[in-house]
């Protein structure tokens, strides 16, 4: 049959062809003053953002449907439909609609994803946004990252193993990866993150010859020998593969991505997505918000770059001593300056994210408005320089001297912009008098029509002898003469009748039209220039991206050195004493969080002590609900806050550097992905097993609480005697399991400590002190007895206690089981045994230590009917 479909309009015919550009993405299509939807696009958005969905072509058998939105709430509906996990390109009209011949020009201005955000609408301004990539060569990944509202890109190659702990650390909104990687091991990693939109991209991209030559092309460089990088990283590789994507969806310049930065793993704290979760880091465990995190009480910022960096200083502790010190250094002489910091304060809270602006201006989305934002804060950047002027610490010196001012931007901002700058650059009031000549000149015609105006209504009104005759303009016919209908036929012949109302009649004259053309047109070239001008000051500016972001850098670092300085003073926190020996000695410490919510002095500080003669293992036993957990987090969150350059809420703190930090604390009420509670507890408990070393901090809350008590307790006792023999590493041990606490009499580097509590006549208090010794062993039935059990059950049990006790440990505590062997790390499993496998029969040992050579053949016969006979009885 014939083409059943109707004929496209040329609109229609052109969204089809736009459409086709980027089918993944919901395409915005502006007509007039509406963006419109059309298709499944429309139907989605209906679903998904809430729009009405209606059709085109009603009449025709086949209507389109359609959906649509005025023009200004672009931000609002992008922001839904990222939020909802979608794509969206944005085809603007390229022409103005007036001047246009025919059909409109149309174009899509960019592609809207959720990594590759960059308009504050659609940003919090205190996260950071990342865009990733990730490509697999072998059993290596490339990994690449950039914040594209920033232009801080960034690359580095891992054992694939890792990939799962960099994702956690960086939470990218969005990871691109290949579309031939489906379905292997680096592609099952990323399905198992949750809040990133996978985005899959041909293999061509990922062709390591085209991916450089993107990245040189960018970098204009015939090289890439200049980045401090392994030149044949598949780091580089993702690297180009990110950036075409960018360059694809964005259609802009991206001069303020001056660099690629090598990352290398090793010289920050490790801290697997377990870990970062159970101690609740930057959002917290159950309902995964920013508020009540560690992140949140500790943020005392003032800009939302400070906020940005403070969030990836505490993601990204370091490990260097000699960095950390260079930290500490700095917040200790800030809090000893505290008017230095409120004045310092005071100035950065006048200035606007420097960081976000550049970028806008550098990728041509900067409004007016955004320039004047830019200038004004320029403006208090010499300000800024005075203040921090004459630092002891040299990372405050080289803040200072880090700081761009940047003079020649901020005058040409100044000459060319208005003091109010509006945020459209289309509809003129931009740029201010005196900048420029021929818009002077455009203006004053355009403004000077209306003196003229004036002056020949006068003129007319006089030669007619009419006082009442005015001038007055409409949209219909422009500029007319009106006067009352009683002296309509005094006009002169030239006047040519426009209107006739019910008392006044309207004509319009040569004159007046040749006039009307020249002050009309006048003012729309005088925007045009202003567009003109605007936007090549913007390029201008744009050229030096670079400068203006190192500065912003700069200032974020400044807000968090001074916000770390407050929140120590203000909370009273101690400088900790960050050295490389494997010790963790922390003086009434406290939970940060807790510590800061709670009314002051009602949390209970406490002592750790680990290294050296103080062992590397405390096994704190207690009844639950005592502060366990507590208080073994807070020694990961304390040593964690050191690493990253921040005093500590303790009165004494000597932390040894950690390589990593491996927290499993309440985790285990969460039932994730499917699988058992309990096989989650073990395969995290098998991963630090497998890959802590001596330098870690393993923090351990109730292990083989999701099995049965014996199982329970087997496991947990071979789990630190593996960690005391195999791995030595400082370690905290939370158990209720009182069991435990004997381990301390094979163990030479493990120590008891408990809970105290008080008891009065009736009730148990729990001070939440922890206190060196093991816990009192008959705590529960110590309790019943509290509680008003009758006396008879509270004996009876004390008796039961003693003989569960002596069935497992001798009399001085020792267990009854076999001796370890020592234990070390990576011995293979001997062989395949399967989960309940029967026990061996005692025939096959026999089998095995038979000679077969020395055997007869009647002897053999004999031997068989043996086992035969021997094997009845055994199974009768
Ligand atoms: P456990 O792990 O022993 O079951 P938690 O650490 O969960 O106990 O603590 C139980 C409660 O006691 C917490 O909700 C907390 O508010 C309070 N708590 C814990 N430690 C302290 C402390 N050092 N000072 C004051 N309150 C505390």
């Amino acid at each position: 049959m014939a083409d059943a479909e109707p004929k496209l309009t040329p609109a229609m015919q052109r969204y089809q062809e736009v459409k086709k550009q980027h089918p993944d993405a919901i395409l915005l299509f502006r007509m007039g003053d509406f963006y419109e939807l059309f298709y499944e696009d429309a139907q989605t958005a209906a679903r998904v953002v809430g729009l009405t969905l209606t059709s085109r072509d009603k009449g025709s058998p086949n209507p389109i449907p359609m959906a649509g939105f005025p023009y200004h709430q672009l931000d609002n509906y992008l922001r839904k439909l990222i939020q909802a996990g979608y794509r969206a390109s944005v085809c603007e009209q390229v022409e103005d609609p007036k001047l246009a011949k025919g059909l409109v020009k149309r174009e899509v201005s960019r592609v809207v994803t959720p990594g590759t955000l960059t308009d504050d609408a659609l940003l919090d301004p205190r996260e950071s946004n990342f865009l990733a990539t990730v490509y697999p060569e072998k059993d290596r990944v490339g990994l690449a990252w950039l914040e594209l509202s920033t232009g801080r890109f960034v690359t580095t190659d891992i054992e694939l193993k890792y990939l799962g702990d960099e994702l956690a650390r960086l939470r990218p909104a969005e990871c691109l990866f290949p579309e031939n990687a489906r379905g292997s091991v680096a592609h099952q990693a990323l399905l198992g993150m949750s809040g990133m939109m996978l985005a899959q991209r041909p293999a061509w991209c990922f062709v390591p010859d085209h991916a450089r030559s993107i990245l040189m092309q960018h970098f204009e460089t015939a090289t890439l020998e200049g980045f401090d990088l392994d030149q044949q990283s598949p780091g580089i590789t993702a690297a180009g593969a990110l950036l075409e994507y960018v360059c694809e969806t964005q259609k802009t310049s991206l001069h303020h991505i001056v660099q690629l930065e090598p990352y290398r793993r090793g010289t920050n704290l490790i801290l697997d997505e377990a870990t970062r979760r159970s101690l609740e880091l930057t959002r917290t465990l159950r309902e995964g918000k920013r508020e009540g995190s560690l992140l949140a009480v500790i943020d005392e910022t003032v800009t939302p770059m400070g906020a940005r960096l403070l969030n990836d200083w505490l993601s990204n502790p370091l490990t260097d001593v000699a960095a950390i010190n260079r930290r500490l250094d700095a917040v200790g002489e800030l809090m000893r300056d505290p008017l230095l910091c409120q004045e310092v304060r005071e100035l950065l809270k006048q200035t606007y994210d420097l960081q976000r602006l550049t970028a806008r201006i550098s990728t041509g989305r900067a409004t007016p408005r955004d320039l004047g934002c830019l200038a004004s804060s320029l403006q208090i950047l010499p300000k800024l320089k005075a203040k921090l002027c004459g630092r002891q610490s040299p990372l405050l010196q080289e803040l200072e001297a880090g700081i761009e001012l940047c003079p020649e931007i901020r005058s040409q901002i100044a000459a060319l912009l208005v003091d109010e700058p509006p945020l459209s650059y289309q509809e003129g009031g931009v740029v201010r008098d005196g900048y420029n000549t021929e818009l002077d000149e455009l203006r004053d015609l355009a403004r000077g029509g209306k003196e003229w105006i004036a002056r020949y209504q006068a003129q007319e009104a006089a030669r007619l002898g009419l006082p009442n005759l005015k001038v007055g303009f409409n949209r219909v016919f422009g500029y007319y003469l009106e006067v009352t209908s009683a002296n309509a036929d005094k006009g002169p012949p030239e006047y040519i009748r426009k209107q006739t109302l019910k008392n006044q009649e309207r004509f319009i004259t040569p004159e007046l039209k040749t006039h009307e053309d020249r002050v009309l047109r006048a003012e729309q070239q005088s925007h045009s220039l202003e567009e003109d001008l605007f936007l090549k000051l913007r390029e201008q500016i744009g050229l030096q991206g670079g400068r203006l972001r190192q500065t912003g850098d700069v200032m974020s670092q400044i807000d968090v050195l001074i916000a770390l300085s407050v929140l120590a003073v203000s909370s009273n926190y101690c400088r900790p004493d960050v050295v490389a020996e494997i010790v963790l000695e922390i003086e009434e410490g406290r939970h940060p969080v807790l510590d800061r919510l709670q009314p002051s002095g009602q949390f209970v500080p406490n002592d750790v002590r680990l290294g050296g003669s103080n062992g590397l293992i405390q096994l704190i036993t207690g009844p639950n609900m005592a502060g366990k957990s507590t208080y073994i987090r807070q020694v990961a969150l304390l040593t964690i806050m050191a690493q990253m350059g921040s005093f500590v809420p303790a009165r004494r703190a000597v932390i040894g550097v950690a390589d990593r930090i491996f927290a499993r604390v309440g985790a285990s009420d969460e039932l994730s992905k499917g699988q058992s509670t309990f096989m989650v507890e073990m395969t995290e408990t098998a991963r630090i097993l497998n890959a802590a070393t001596d330098r870690s901090v393993v923090i351990l809350d109730e292990i083989g609480r999701g099995t049965s008590t014996y199982d329970g307790i087997s496991l947990a006792w071979a789990v630190t005697e593996f960690i005391h023999d195999a791995i030595g590493c400082r370690t905290m041990f939370a158990t209720h399991y009182h069991e435990l606490t004997q381990l301390t009499n094979s163990l030479k580097n493990a120590r008891n400590w408990n809970v105290a509590v008080r008891e009065d006549a009736d009730n148990v208090i729990f001070l939440h002190k922890i206190v060196e010794g093991p816990a009192d062993k008959s705590y529960g039935i110590h309790v019943a007895r509290l509680a008003g059990v009758p006396m008879d059950v509270v004996e009876r049990s004390r008796a039961i206690l003693q003989t569960l006790e002596s069935d497992h440990f001798d009399p001085e505590g020792r267990p009854k089981f076999p001796d370890r062997p020592k234990m070390v790390r990576g011995r293979k499993r001997d062989r395949q045994l399967t989960l309940f496998a029967p026990p061996e029969h005692p025939l096959i040992e026999t089998i095995k230590g038979i000679n077969l050579d020395e055997l007869t053949p009647s002897q053999a016969l004999e031997t068989l009917h043996r086992w035969r006979a021997e094997l009845a009885q055994t199974q009768s």
